[in-house]
């Protein structure tokens, strides 16, 4: 198939493959197809009604009051600044310079843990959320029981826990305990064992999917419905000539294929090659979402954890003529939405930027002068970099995708470093939604 951009204004994209152009005007936010660039008549018309962006615009007083009294919708408890795993790809592995590096014995105590679920509980709204993170959680297991326990004291409501692990200790006592506490697990796992192994292994070198997948088979003979309702699996691609492949895997496997998947590429400063841009196995796979969706067959997991997020983001847009100042896009009010709390009790905005940048700590509380001078920053970047970007209405960059990886402050740099990837994934969400939807 081969999608090609033939052109890329400020308020438009031309797109599709030889058969199919698509054009994405950003004045009516809509799609339109047409069968050849021939058409240009029709396309001049349309583009002399195509408008310069709106402005980006926060409303900095509001949102000092959110950060002093409104509701936080998750909590991060990064319990174990250290791992059980060596993967070649790890952020924490000497690819990230500027990352924080595995340290022997930070792992999170109980006097942080309870400041940071006091803390929390007294903000969280009617359904609090509370995730385990590392490194590896599990390698600080009595802090996840003692977290259970204390939340108990503190809240009669009912409380949503989960855990992103590496899956190598899921058994024994611990398994048990989540199990009877209803934990959602989030297993890496990235693929078949020689994909999987290539770089998800041991300090030593060997590989892990032997371990995992046992475990995995374990929780299944425990208790079926526990395992499908509860196990998801995050897949990391490092190696895009592999996607069918691991694709194929997740949904054919037994013990795999009912389960949600979560498919991710590496960010740009570590990724192999073949890792970015447009591939040849994208294609592939758009066909195959399309076709099932429009022969009414099932989605397989793999693929909707692929492509159903973005077309979400996109159906949820607003598509009216926009007033002259917006949010900027993907921008969360950090703190907010999710709290990350560190071993040593410093708050962070989230996963993707939870060593530099802290917005407060357990002791003294949000830094809402620091999180307001974060958001009017990010706020000026987009402002910069996307007035002239016919992706801006539809951009899902965040302030961690802002990060710079060189003084991992938040920049037009770091932001516009991760702008091909974010393009590709937003035309190829506006390909399927034309296939989907044009006539
Ligand atoms: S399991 Fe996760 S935290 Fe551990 S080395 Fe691998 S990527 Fe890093
Ligand atoms: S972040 Fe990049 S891709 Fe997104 S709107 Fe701005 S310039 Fe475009």
């Amino acid at each position: 198939m081969g999608l090609r951009v033939f052109d890329e204004q400020s308020n438009y994209v031309l797109f599709g493959d030889d058969s199919r152009i698509f054009l994405y005007e950003n004045l009516g936010d809509s799609l339109r197809r047409f069968n050849s660039l021939e058409d240009s008549s029709e396309l001049t018309r349309i583009l002399s009604r195509v408008e310069i962006p709106v402005k980006k615009e926060v409303n900095l007083p509001e949102i000092r009051t959110l950060l002093r009294e409104g509701p936080i919708g998750q909590l991060v408890l990064d319990i174990a600044n250290d791992c059980n795993m060596r993967c070649d790809y790890c952020i924490y592995s000497d690819l990230y310079p500027n990352e924080r590096k595995f340290q022997k014995a930070l792992f999170m105590e109980e006097d942080i843990l309870r400041k940071a679920l006091h803390f929390y509980l007294n903000r969280a709204g009617a359904e609090p959320k509370i995730t385990f993170y590392g490194g590896e959680p599990l390698i600080n297991f009595p802090m996840i029981e003692k977290a259970v326990s204390v939340c108990r004291e503190l809240t009669s409501r009912d409380v949503s826990f989960s855990v992103a692990t590496n899956g190598v200790l899921l058994k024994n006592q611990a398994l048990d305990f989540l199990m009877e506490n209803d934990f959602f697990l989030l297993v890496s796992l990235d693929g078949p064992k020689e994909v999987n192994d290539r770089f998800r292994c041991f300090p030593d070198g060997s590989g892990t999917y032997d371990i995992i997948t046992h475990n995995l088979e374990r929780i299944r003979e425990l208790d079926m419905q526990y395992y499908e309702s509860n196990v998801s699996f995050n897949i990391t691609l490092p190696d895009l000539d592999k996607t069918l492949e691991v694709f194929g895997f997740f949904e054919s496997e037994e013990i795999l294929s009912r389960n949600k998947c979560f498919p991710h590429r590496l960010v740009p400063t570590i990724a192999l090659p073949s890792s970015l841009g447009w591939h040849g196995q994208s294609d592939e796979l758009i066909e195959g979402y399309v076709q099932c969706v429009q022969s009414g067959k099932t989605v397989s997991e793999p693929l909707k954890g692929e492509f159903e997020p973005l077309l979400k983001w996109f159906r949820k847009r607003q598509n009216d003529r926009l007033s002259g100042a917006t949010w900027p896009g993907g921008m969360c009010v950090p703190g907010l939405k999710k709290l990350y709390v560190d071993p040593k009790g410093e708050f962070f905005m989230c996963e993707g930027y939870n060593s530099h940048q802290a917005i407060g700590n357990v002791d003294e509380g949000l830094d809402v002068e620091k999180i307001l001078r974060l958001v009017s920053t990010f706020t000026s970047i987009k402002n910069k970099l996307c007035s002239s970007c016919w992706a801006e209405r539809l951009c899902y960059s965040c302030m961690a995708s802002a990060k710079d990886g060189l003084n991992n402050e938040i920049s037009v740099g770091g932001l516009s470093s991760f702008c091909p990837i974010l393009k590709d994934n937003i035309l190829k969400t506006l390909y399927i939604e034309g296939r989907l939807t044009t006539h």
